[in-house]
């Protein structure tokens, strides 16, 4: 597209209900500006009117038009190096349905405006099956059934409620089998599961008879003596449940919630009592007293949690009839799914059926089972602890979070541990292709085991911005950089963004059109856009363009003219450098002016500037280089020297 051209296009865009962009092209001439502040959107504008040019001029050619050769965004994160295992020959086997299950997933994570403004989150983690094969009962015999759960306790109990798949009988009265096809084991593990931390389990799953209806019964006695809440079966002289309900607590906030279980079959063993609830009818589909199940627990709880143990064995990737299972547990008001059953892990997705949205995981994998002669092939030794994260916001509303996990290897055939990077390369690239997740930004750490709850939406505090933090969304922007989902380091991310100046408050967005959550740093403004996904949840506001033209006062005849249509160049080397390593159009969007001479107000020093949209690099003149790239040129503290956002929109309104 020509200069001229440029200069005479105008863009527009606006923020649908469903957070869907709709980008509008005017000729100038076409354009009638309305008499009122929506009309000066591009004066003072966010991100929010930008997406769709945003999106185009981020492609190579728009790169090279501000005078930079595209590149790979350097990244200096801990995992980074991952992305050279990640060529994998699996990969072109996540891909079923029309569902691509190897994208990474940005958009899973929403923290909302966080914790300052009334949000309380809550974390549930979940594991797979406890399927003790026959050396595992006879090292538990030995060591005793503590000794499964002793490298992973801390991380089993840094939730508000800790799910597992228990698999198989726990019949006192029958010998105790740790061989296909029958698994019964010994109450101590029921006992030692509840004391690591785990406080509900799944009794739905095909090895629910294996010591027949009586052998049920007393698993059930089992579990209830060693105090872990369960669903998905029934003894003989109960009353079904239709779910388990549960209460989390925090802060004195409860959360009210249902956990529901079911399962494909039970091997071919009968259930004349009719104990075990199933998932699907005569033809695959799920049965209408799931459904009804759901719709009662939807009804009567905040949030409804249920297991499916469905799906092929050994299989990365779910059948069709778990997609299509998942979608319909979604419409009949399912918020997480945890499924099991094939023995590996499959991926996790964030699902809409009939606008309804659920957090989901097809396959949990193993968590406790000796299946090392499958791992090569099917990865049956790698597993994970999965954390899910809901929010129950100010107004009550039950809000998905998203996920964090800790990888995880089941060592020596025997225990879960948490596994590290260096140990099994290839366990832990394929979690990480199962998470979605290819930088493993969401990856808990598995050298420090949490001393309270993981949280999804952790926030930062500094001592140093006397005790202000940044909350919610606006902590995952400044840990990515607005990427969503790239890690940076915190000094990083202290230079570009600066330390929080204020808390969380409600104003005007950059663009003057409405009432949004704002969070001012050292170098930025930053506007939650909750409609929206990653990397335009969190969007800078231009204090550059704001800074620039008060200074200025160039000679454009309206500010949306502003010199990103003028193809400028970042010609300094130090400039460019910069701006290629940390943030790049995402951070700072384009330079808005030349290189440019300014005498600083408080040294009186002389520096060397250009001013982009969000901010305006510099360093002073001749002064030698720092050593650090990261200090080679310093960012404006541009929400000092800003107008107020009230001001911006004032003078919009006026000058039209
Ligand atoms: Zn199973």
């Amino acid at each position: 597209m020509s200069t001229r051209k440029l200069f005479w296009v105008r863009w527009l865009s606006s923020l649908t209900i469903a957070g869907l962009l709709i980008v509008i092209v005017f000729n100038l001439a076409d354009w009638k500006v309305a008499p009122s502040l929506s009309g000066s959107k591009s004066l003072v504008q966010s991100n929010s009117v930008e997406l769709g040019p945003w999106n185009k001029f981020a492609s190579p050619s728009g790169l090279d038009r501000i005078g930079l050769k595209p590149s790979v965004q350097s990244n200096p994160v801990e995992l980074g190096s991952l992305n050279k295992l990640a060529s994998s020959a699996t990969l072109g086997r996540l891909r079923t349905n029309g569902v691509d299950l190897t994208k990474p997933l940005p958009s899973f994570n929403s923290c909302g405006a966080g914790s300052a403004v009334g949000d309380t989150y809550f974390t549930l983690a979940a594991v797979g099956d406890l399927l003790l094969h026959y050396n595992i009962i006879n090292t538990a015999d030995r060591q005793g059934y503590d000794y499964l759960f002793d490298k992973v306790r801390p991380f089993l109990q840094a939730a508000n409620l800790t799910y597992a798949n228990f698999e198989g009988s726990s019949n006192p009265n029958a010998p105790y089998s740790g061989v296909f096809p029958l698994f019964n084991y010994d109450p101590k593990l029921a006992k030692a599961a509840a004391k690591a931390g785990i406080d509900l389990v799944s009794t739905a799953n095909n090895h629910a008879l294996d010591t027949g209806p009586s052998g049920l019964d007393a698993t059930l006695g089992s579990l209830a003596t060693a105090g872990l809440a369960q669903h998905g079966t029934t003894a003989r002289n109960a009353k079904r449940q239709v779910y388990q309900p549960f209460e989390l607590k925090q802060n004195n906030i409860i959360l009210k919630g249902s956990f529901l279980a079911y399962t494909w079959g039970t091997n071919g063993l009968a259930d004349p009592y009719k104990q075990v609830n199933e998932l699907w009818d005569a033809n695959g589909r799920l049965r209408q007293s799931v459904k009804d199940d759901l719709a009662r627990a939807r009804q009567e709880t905040e949030l409804v949690v249920v297991a499916a143990h469905w799906g092929n064995e050994y299989q990365f990737l779910p059948t069709s009839q778990q997609i299509q299972g998942a979608k319909e547990l979604t419409a009949a008001g399912a918020d997480l799914i945890l499924g099991d059953h094939p023995h590996t892990l499959q991926p996790v997705d964030l699902i809409e059926s009939e606008g309804r949205q659920a957090m989901l995981i097809y396959s949990l994998g193993n968590f406790i089972a000796a299946q090392d002669a499958y791992q090569a092939q099917s990865f049956t030794q790698t597993s994970l602890i999965l954390y899910l994260g809901v929010t129950k916001q100010a107004d009550g509303k039950v809000a998905l979070n998203g996920y964090r996990y800790l990888p995880v290897f089941i060592e020596n055939n025997t225990r879960p541990v948490p596994l590290l990077l260096g140990s099994h390369p290839e366990a832990y690239r394929h979690i990480l292709q199962q998470m979605r997740d290819p930088q493993g930004t969401r990856a808990v750490n598995p050298l420090n085991p949490p001393s309270s709850i993981v949280s999804i939406c952790p926030e930062y505090t500094f001592a140093e911005a006397s005790g202000l933090s940044i909350p919610g969304d606006f902590a995952q922007y400044f840990a990515t950089l607005g990427t969503g989902d790239k890690s940076y380091q915190l000094s990083q991310s202290l230079a570009l963004i600066g330390f929080p100046t204020s808390k969380v408050v409600e104003e005007l967005s950059g663009d003057c059109s409405h009432l949004t959550r704002v969070l001012y740093t050292e170098r930025a403004r930053l506007e939650l856009q909750p409609e929206a996904n990653w990397p335009f949840r969190v969007v800078g506001t231009q204090l550059g363009t704001n800074v620039y033209f008060t200074k200025y006062k160039p000679p454009y005849a309206s500010p949306e003219l502003i010199p990103r249509r003028l193809n400028l160049a970042i010609a300094n080397p130090r400039f460019k450098a910069f701006f290629q390593a940390f943030g790049g159009l995402n951070h700072f969007g384009y330079p808005i002016s030349d290189e440019l001479t300014e005498i600083d107000r408080e040294t009186g020093k002389t520096k060397i500037v250009q001013y982009f949209e969000r901010s305006r690099f510099e360093y002073v003149k001749d002064e030698p280089e720092n050593p650090d790239p990261l200090y080679r040129v310093q960012l404006g503290l541009l929400t000092k020297e800003a107008d107020p956002i009230s001001k911006q929109c004032f003078n919009a309104m006026v000058k039209n």
